[in-house]
């Protein structure tokens, strides 16, 4: 029997600040050894191109090719894929996809630009990156909805090409990731993975294309290699473990919310999973909940570990004191399972997602609800947001005076200049400003 602790707090205990603050804190350590690992593959991916790639992939995943091109696979051979699964893994696939698709056409931001009194016009010019790496991991597992989430989005922005890199451990490649790539659109797929995977998007190689952002979430080895490699090209963000909170008013079934601290704890041991109720014998239901169906989890001792180390059922007062405990927390995913999620909406400022209402699983968000599953965690919900269409486009400014409109700013800029010390500043102001044109 598989033994599980679960840890009580109370909001209005006087250590409540200095016990939030330990279950918030996770073994975030650098490991050196990864570091310079890391380092070296970098280098050597950068300096002999396909030959290390070839070398790293043969020591790491057990594959050996001839040549990077063999590695890579064709849009064909992904429509194969695509025609090849079930039906209804290929019906559920398209179904998110399109989902996902239709949610973040939305988001695309047009170009936009004003024009003032004097004819002056100003404004802003959105255009989408050439081309996009997603790293789509496959060393212990294979997650066709982490291709969805980061091509989908891609593709919408309007990104020329969309490069995939995934393992193939032992040369095993995954049907479902494969066709996940065929139904999303990816344009070309690679099979090589960790850090080298990372430098061969980031530095190009003579057959891997040089991308200008990299997304996609992996192991310690692609997190390190992508903090290194940011600067050359963008990264999406560096994601901590999983996490979920839970407010709940105490009506919904304790199964249900049980089972949704356990969809996020079987995803690893630090995942965090969080219940907040003003209602003590709720609380208690929950965790009678979680000692019930914990034995009939297949993944119990991966459950286990993670509520035992880092969930908590807290107590509040009400529902004020819930949202102010989950705006300090700024969770990733962010279950409002009450009876009125809208009353409860305002209070919330910081969240990567808010399941709104009893009916609404975070699980449905990891697949097919249509918003993006890669969301800031960590609490970095307090400043950052969900991977979406605006993380593929970026902006450039837009700045056309008029003559008349030169003259007038000239005057100001060519003050400004001359006031730092700027004199080809100051002049190439001067130039087109008008009185001057006369004199
Ligand atoms: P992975 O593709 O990230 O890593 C496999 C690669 O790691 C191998 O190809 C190999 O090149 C490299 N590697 C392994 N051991 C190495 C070593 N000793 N030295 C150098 N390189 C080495 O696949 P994975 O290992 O299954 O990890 C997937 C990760 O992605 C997990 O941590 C999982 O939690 C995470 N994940 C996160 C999300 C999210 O949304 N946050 C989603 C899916 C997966």
């Amino acid at each position: 029997m598989t033994e599980v602790t679960v840890k009580r707090l109370s909001a209005s205990a006087a250590d409540f600040d200095v016990s939030l603050d330990r279950l918030l804190a996770w073994d975030d350590s650098v490991d050196h050894q990864v570091n310079e690992s890391v380092r070296h593959i970098l280098h050597e991916v950068r300096t002999r191109g396909d030959a290390a790639l070839l070398e790293l992939t043969e020591r790491f995943d057990r594959v050996t090719a001839a040549s990077v091109a063999d590695l890579e696979i064709s849009r064909a051979r992904m429509a194969q894929a695509v025609a090849a699964i079930p039906a209804a893994q290929r019906e559920a696939l398209e179904t998110a996809a399109a989902r996902i698709r239709d949610y973040h056409e939305r988001q695309k931001a047009p170009s936009w630009q004003y024009e003032e009194a004097d004819g002056t016009v100003l404004g802003q010019k959105v255009t989408p990156l050439d081309r996009a790496g997603l790293y789509v991991p496959g060393g212990k597992a294979a997650y066709p909805s982490s291709v969805l989430m980061n091509a989908v989005p891609a593709k919408v922005a309007g990104v020329g090409e969309v490069v995939m890199v995934v393992p193939t451990p032992g040369g095993t490649v995954n049907e479902l990731v494969l066709a996940a790539a065929g139904v999303a659109g990816v344009d070309r797929v690679f099979t090589i993975g960790g850090a080298q995977a990372v430098a061969a998007l980031a530095y190009g190689t003579e057959t891997v294309p040089r991308v200008d952002k990299i997304v996609g979430p992996g192991n310690i080895f692609v997190a390190t290699a992508k903090r290194e490699v940011f600067g050359t090209v963008g990264i999406d963000m560096i994601a901590g473990p999983s996490e979920i909170l839970v407010i709940c008013d105490g009506q919904t079934d304790p199964d249900w919310i049980a089972m949704d601290l356990f969809s996020q704890a079987e995803h690893d041991e630090q995942a965090q999973s969080i219940l907040i109720s003003p209602d003590a014998d709720f609380l208690d239901r929950v965790e009678a909940s979680i000692r019930k169906l914990l034995p009939t989890m297949e993944r119990a001792e991966i459950i286990a570990t993670s509520i035992s180390d880092r969930a908590a059922l807290i107590q509040v007062d009400d529902m004020a004191q819930a949202a102010e405990v989950s705006n300090r927390i700024a969770p990733e995913h962010l279950e409002l399972s009450v009876a009125d999620p809208e009353a409860l909406l305002p209070a919330i400022r910081h969240a990567g997602a808010i399941f709104m209402g009893r009916y609404t699983a975070e699980a449905l968000g990891d697949y097919c609800a249509g918003p993006n599953h890669v969301l800031p965690t960590s609490g970095t919900a307090r400043f950052s947001s969900p991977l979406g269409v605006y993380d593929f486009q970026k902006r450039s400014s837009i700045i056309g005076f008029s003559a008349e409109g030169a003259s007038e700013m000239g005057k100001v800029a060519s003050v400004l200049a001359r006031g730092e010390g700027l004199t080809a500043h100051a002049r190439s102001a001067e130039y087109r400003i008008k009185d001057r044109e006369a004199s």
